[in-house]
């Protein structure tokens, strides 16, 4: 197909920055963990049993991706804007039911990422049983890092950490993750036939908290990279 067989040009095809690469990483679908670390799962008052429970997940748009460096508008319709903090998983072979002894085979590599949320929203969604998507699939809110190619490699340690103006607000280890990096793969792609482009945030630590414009966010996560975001004003 050519652009003359659309009704007007299509969208780019949504990508990431690959470390040390000059090609870029095409991005298919953008995946989240909810409630993956103990402290933050408590903080946002439903703690976990891990014995009892499996991982959740909810999806966003490719097109609320945001490249780390970037100065995103404070968004509309909310008044509670939330930083949280992610390691994010790459995924570069397909697959469908991975067994989690297999699950490395799948992993292209990683990435610091921020689920940015209109908490205020998320959280009346949750009280009413409504859909996550006003408060989270929000424009420019999945922000990520280049891509730092790992084929193979499972992280199962490594610091986590955000600073809001030069503030540490979220600090903790990849190792205290509810669900590891395995156990994600294995139980989402009971549910999706994961392909080369799927992006996972393995959800955030504890300590999220409110931005407002003119903040300045900084995350980092050992043997992975950085990552920065500034909030600008509303939009109009
Ligand atoms: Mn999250």
């Amino acid at each position: 197909m050519t652009q003359a067989d659309y009704l007007w040009a299509p969208a780019p095809v949504p990508s990431v920055a690959v470390r040390a690469s000059a090609q870029r990483l095409p991005v298919q679908r953008l995946f989240f963990v909810g409630r993956n670390y103990h402290a933050h799962a408590a903080e946002m008052g439903k703690p976990v049993d891990k014995s009892v429970e499996r991982p959740f997940y909810f999806t966003k748009s490719p097109l609320t991706l945001t490249p780390s460096g970037s100065t995103t508008p404070y968004p509309s319709e909310t008044k509670n804007y939330h930083f949280e903090m992610e390691l994010v998983v790459a995924i570069g072979r397909a697959g469908f039911r991975i067994p989690a002894e297999r699950a490395h085979e799948h992993i292209y590599g990683y990435a610091c990422g921020l689920d940015m949320t209109r908490r205020d929203l998320q959280l009346l969604a949750r009280e009413k049983g409504r859909p996550w998507d006003l408060g989270k699939d929000v424009e420019h809110s999945s922000v990520c890092g280049e891509i730092v190619p790992m084929p193979g490699k499972v992280l199962d340690a490594g610091t986590v950490e955000l600073s809001v103006n030069g503030q540490v607000r979220q600090h903790s280890d990849i190792g205290k993750l509810i669900w590891n990096i395995r156990e994600i793969i294995a139980d989402l792609s009971l549910f999706y036939r994961l392909q080369p482009g799927d992006l996972i945030y393995t959800g955030t630590p504890e300590g999220v908290g409110p931005v407002v414009t003119g903040d300045r966010l900084h995350g980092r996560i050992e043997g992975v990279g950085e990552i920065a975001l500034t909030v600008g004003p509303a939009a109009d």
